[in-house]
């Protein structure tokens, strides 16, 4: 059965792009119609909700946007787009004051009343606004009160399908979704669409974000020919819990502060490793930290569950327990003494710097079709700072609200859908309840598996090319395998089904990306090619679908406000200043 609605700007995602989207766009003109679909209930799902470390903003005397912009451009290796780059800087700025003095976040304080900021790794300066470490759940639960509150649609429990064209396939007509509950299929005819449904690496064996992502959006906007760059820049944290068997623990990040503060990494005999790889032993960044302790794993120097130690006792138990309370509970939770022992801990993905290529003004190609948050490539590079994630998906998410408000006050009309496109849609989405019952769990353990061993920390071509034939045998052997129970209502094995599938199709992307990057930048390293390559010749990788194949390109980085070699920081040590944008 098809449902069939209406809307003026269709939101598709809660998290903090989507619902910075929705507020700028009933601020802009409280009469648009406005609907929120997403895929778990508004607010209580997605990776925004599980901020712990904080938010990047230039704000302190001595601090200033070109100083955070210069990080964000050094930590991305050179590759982010850097008009992308200058707009969350800036944006950033407006947009923390926002959250404080308009929709009520409270966030840590000095003594003096001022704002507190934290260090993060990769920042000159301390610029981490944070609420304890809890600081997403402020950052959501405001948001959320605030969408609540006003006359925005939701459809919760909706989830995404295909971006449905118009006949002509020059434009976005609308967004096919099933709602889970009834399991019917319902066609959300809008005058624009944001995409903001917020990446996330869950197809690795070890992963940080919330269990609802699956790439969806990424799935989507290929299968609507849309272009996608950097997607061989998945960023690994390098201790993520590693809880054993018959826990979802498993994965969960253990925060950097603990290797900050002095926290030692050992090997399964209990030898500190990290000096063997890097002089600053345990605070190398997360890039080198996670591939140490990869080289360690696969070299067999292991834990019990596979993974190596994190130690802290020398530090002083009380300390410890005083400093890194949330850890320590947490890792209590699963039967670790992180004060007073030792934790298992292992590298876990995290965030994908890559995604689909859009506009400052949040636009893309396809017209109708407008981009927020992690979804979206081009603002990080090849390796995102901590505290830079949330900070993309709210300034971005409050201009995207912006600009569809605009474009529908301008006059946009609704677009006829390409009834087709609907029609195929839908068969896709029914498939597997033409097929024989089959085993999806033992093929979603094999993606996990591939992806960690093959296209995981350390890359090369012989991982890559295997790692791309084995996903190429999983998406044949997923259309071969259907479902146990025939019910569409709430059968939440169907839609493990069509994660699945969009699981498999953005780990082709960001493997056959990562075999096309020949060097090795941030959070990609190819064994093969360990160097950097010119900087000032950089390219970055651009994916898209043609048929049921995938076209691989690369284009040079455009460096329009700062060329490798300079900075906007007047003085930098062997910099010449130039002029800010
Ligand atoms: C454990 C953890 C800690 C983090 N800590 C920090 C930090 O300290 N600082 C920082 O800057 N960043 C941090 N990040 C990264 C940060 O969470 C993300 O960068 C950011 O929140 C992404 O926002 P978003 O709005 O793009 O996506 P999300 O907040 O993930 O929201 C995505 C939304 O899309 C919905 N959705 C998904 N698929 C569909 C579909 N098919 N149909 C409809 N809806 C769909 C989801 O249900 C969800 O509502 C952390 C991430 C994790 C996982």
């Amino acid at each position: 059965m098809l449902e069939r609605s209406t809307t003026d700007i269709l939101i598709l995602g809660s998290g903090g792009a989507g619902l910075f989207a929705a507020l700028h766009a009933f601020n802009a003109d409280p009469d648009l119609q406005i609907t929120v679909a997403v895929k778990g209930l508004l607010g209580k799902c997605g990776c925004t909700r599980m901020v712990q470390g904080g938010y990047n903003a230039a704000l302190m005397p001595g601090d200033s946007v070109e100083r955070h912009f210069m990080d964000t451009i050094a930590g991305g290796k050179w590759l982010p787009r850097q008009d992308l780059a200058w707009r969350l800087v800036e944006g950033a700025v407006e947009r923390i004051r926002e959250l404080e003095n308009e929709l009520g976040c409270f966030f840590d304080r000095n003594a003096d009343g001022t704002l507190h900021n934290k260090a993060f790794a990769g920042q000159s300066f301390d610029r981490t606004i944070h609420k304890g470490d809890l600081t997403g759940i402020e950052i959501i639960n405001r948001l959320m009160e605030q969408v609540w509150d006003r006359p925005i649609q939701r459809l919760e429990e909706h989830r995404a399908i295909a971006l449905i064209p118009t006949p002509t396939g020059d434009a976005l007509s609308g967004v096919l979704m099933i709602d889970m509950r009834s399991g019917n299929f319902r066609f959300v005819q809008a005058k624009t669409v944001l995409l903001a449904t917020g990446g996330g690496p869950t197809m690795y064996r070890y992963h940080t974000p919330s269990g609802d992502k699956s790439c969806d959006g990424m799935a989507m906007a290929l299968r609507a020919g849309l272009r996608l760059r950097d997607m061989e820049m998945v960023q690994f944290h390098p201790t993520g819990l590693l809880a054993g068997p018959g826990t979802h623990m498993t994965g969960t990040v253990l925060e950097e502060g603990l290797r900050g503060a002095g926290g030692y990494l050992l090997d399964g005999a209990g030898k500190r490793f990290m000096y063997d790889y890097d002089e600053r032993g345990e605070r190398a960044t997360r890039d080198i930290v996670s591939r140490a302790i990869f080289a360690e794993m696969r070299a067999g120097n292991t834990t019990p569950h596979g993974g190596v130690y994190i130690e802290m006792k020398h530090l002083g138990v009380d300390d410890v327990r005083r400093r890194f309370k949330g850890m320590v509970e947490r890792c209590a939770d699963c039967g670790f003494d992180l004060a007073g022992g030792r934790v298992e801990v292992v590298p876990t993905a995290h965030y994908m710097m890559g995604g689909i290529i859009f506009e400052p003004d949040c636009t893309t190609s396809l017209p109708g079709l407008y981009l927020a948050g992690e979804d979206s490539g081009g603002v990080h590079g090849a390796n995102r700072l901590g505290g830079n994630g949330v900070a993309n998906s709210t300034v971005f998410g409050g201009i995207a609200g912006e600009t569809m408000a605009a474009h529908v006050r301008q006059g946009l009309a609704f677009r006829e859908p390409d009834e087709s496109s609907i029609e195929i849609e839908t068969a896709r989405a029914r498939h597997p309840f033409t097929k024989p019952p089959g085993d999806l769990n033992a093929l979603r353990e094999r993606l996990l598996d591939l992806m960690w061993n093959q296209v995981g920390v350390l890359r090369d071509s012989t991982g890559l090319e295997q790692g791309i034939a084995d996903l190429d045998d999983l998406k044949c052997e997923l259309m071969e395998t259907g479902l146990a129970d025939g019910g569409q209502v709430f059968n939440l094995t169907w839609h493990d089904w069509l994660n699945l599938q969009s699981q498999i199709n953005v780990s082709q992307a960001i493997a056959r990306a990562a075999l096309k990057r020949e060097n090795s930048r941030g959070a990609h390293f190819r064994e093969d090619f360990p160097g950097e390559g010119d900087l000032a010749a950089s390219t970055y990788t651009v994916v898209r679908m043609v048929g049921d194949s995938l076209e691989l390109s690369v284009k040079p980085v455009d460096f329009s406000i700062v060329k490798p070699g300079s900075s906007l920081i007047d003085g930098e040590a062997g910099m010449p200043a130039v002029a800010a944008k």
